[in-house]
């Protein structure tokens, strides 16, 4: 049998030296550009997608108002860019409450939490991003404080150092990881509820889109909402900077519309195939499949390869290969499918192609493999 099908759409050529093609700089991948912060919708009804998570959320937040109480704190966890931070902001201004925003390494030292939850008003969300990287000590203060609202801090040091309880204003603690796997158990015990956000569906991300162009008064077709919508990973965030590309290159090479044909030769220039994929994705499966005969490999040893550091690696681009099918992480390392040797035209090993379980796209890269492979 011939591994080669026509499932898997071909990587680009070598990019085509276009006199114009620089894309710019582009923002680190887990960050907004300025103008799209304020694309974040800001109630629950104009958050798109997510429909059984929004159900949950409406009725905990009804039910808040009603006992008058916080909303239960709140885990939410998946790749970047799919909507934690909005979601938080979205439950603070629900409820009518202050929302402060910190992460996880932003907390050192138990004193660091300590003046955050002395600072906070009564209902007031707390939302600590990235909460698998708060230092163990932190960590331990804070379960008393999310199940009593109390603080316990040691005071001075050795033998005159002693122990004492503050009391915190009740509040709501959103965090939000893009690796569950490393949350200690009885941390993530301690949320009332845990949601797993997910990639977004095309027609999801078209909305999205849509609503976005009419915020910033883009002209924009259905079709090339729907070419953005396709190309952007299944992610928000991403959605949101093809949007900008996409405007750049309608206004000054076309008429100021975004249809699907400007909207092709925008991504086209910024190197970003049909399946949304980019020169750095392209870099990363060319080494795993090339250079590491497709592996194993070590999460390190491919971070290293590629100049790139194992986290983002990790967080920004293995969950949406893994959702094609393209990898698969295993105990070993990082291991190349058959998808992925025919997405860049390489032959794939007969071992892998007579393999019947390497032909099951991973729909989300989190879990069993997580924990084994980090
Ligand atoms: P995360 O915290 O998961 O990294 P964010 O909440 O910062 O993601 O979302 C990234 C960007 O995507 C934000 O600018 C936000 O405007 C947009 N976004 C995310 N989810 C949605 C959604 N469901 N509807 C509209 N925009 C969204």
């Amino acid at each position: 049998m011939t591994a080669t099908t026509d499932r898997v759409p071909r990587a680009p050529e070598a990019p085509d030296a276009l006199p114009d093609a620089a894309p710019g700089p582009l923002p680190a991948p887990g960050e907004d550009e300025p103008v799209t912060r304020s694309l974040r919708p800001r109630r629950l009804q104009d958050f798109v997608g997510m429909g059984v998570i929004k159900d949950s959320l409406a009725i905990a937040i009804t039910a808040a108002q009603r006992r008058e109480e916080p909303v239960d704190h709140i885990l939410f966890y998946g790749p970047p860019g799919l909507g934690k931070t909005t979601l938080a902001a979205i439950v603070a201004a629900e409820m009518g409450v202050n929302l402060r925003t910190t992460s996880g390494p932003a907390i050192a030292r138990p004193g660091d939490l300590a003046s955050i939850l002395t600072s906070l008003q009564a209902g007031d969300v707390l939302f600590i991003d990235e909460c698998h990287r708060l230092a163990r000590g932190v960590e331990e203060v804070l379960y008393p404080v999310m199940e009593d609202f109390a603080l316990d801090l040691m005071i001075g040091k050795g033998a005159g150092a002693r122990s004492v309880r503050l009391a915190v204003q009740p509040f709501t603690l959103i965090a939000a990881t893009t690796r569950y796997a490393l949350l200690s158990p009885p941390l993530r015990e301690r949320f009332g509820a845990v949601y797993r956000v997910d990639f977004y569906a095309p027609e999801e991300l078209s909305a999205i889109v849509q609503a976005n162009a009419a915020k910033l008064s883009i002209p924009i077709s259905d079709e090339g909402a729907q070419t953005l919508a396709e190309r952007s990973r299944g992610t928000p965030r991403i959605a949101n900077r093809l949007l900008r590309r996409a405007r750049d290159f309608a206004q000054v090479r076309a008429d100021g519309t975004i249809s699907a044909q400007v909207a092709e030769e925008a991504l086209a220039r910024i190197q970003i195939d049909v399946l949304g994929l980019d020169d750095r994705d392209r870099v990363l499966l060319r080494t795993l499949v090339e250079r590491f005969k497709g592996g194993p490999v070590g999460l390190e040893t491919l971070a290293a390869a590629i100049t790139e550091e194992p986290d983002t690696v990790m967080d920004v681009y293995e969950p949406y290969l893994l959702q094609l099918g393209f990898l698969q992480r295993t105990p070993r390392g990082r291991v190349a499918m058959p998808a992925a040797f025919e997405y860049l035209n390489a032959k794939v090993p007969a071992a892998l192609a007579a393999d019947p379980t390497t032909r099951q796209p991973n729909l989300f890269g989190e879990r069993e493999g997580d924990a084994l492979a980090q």
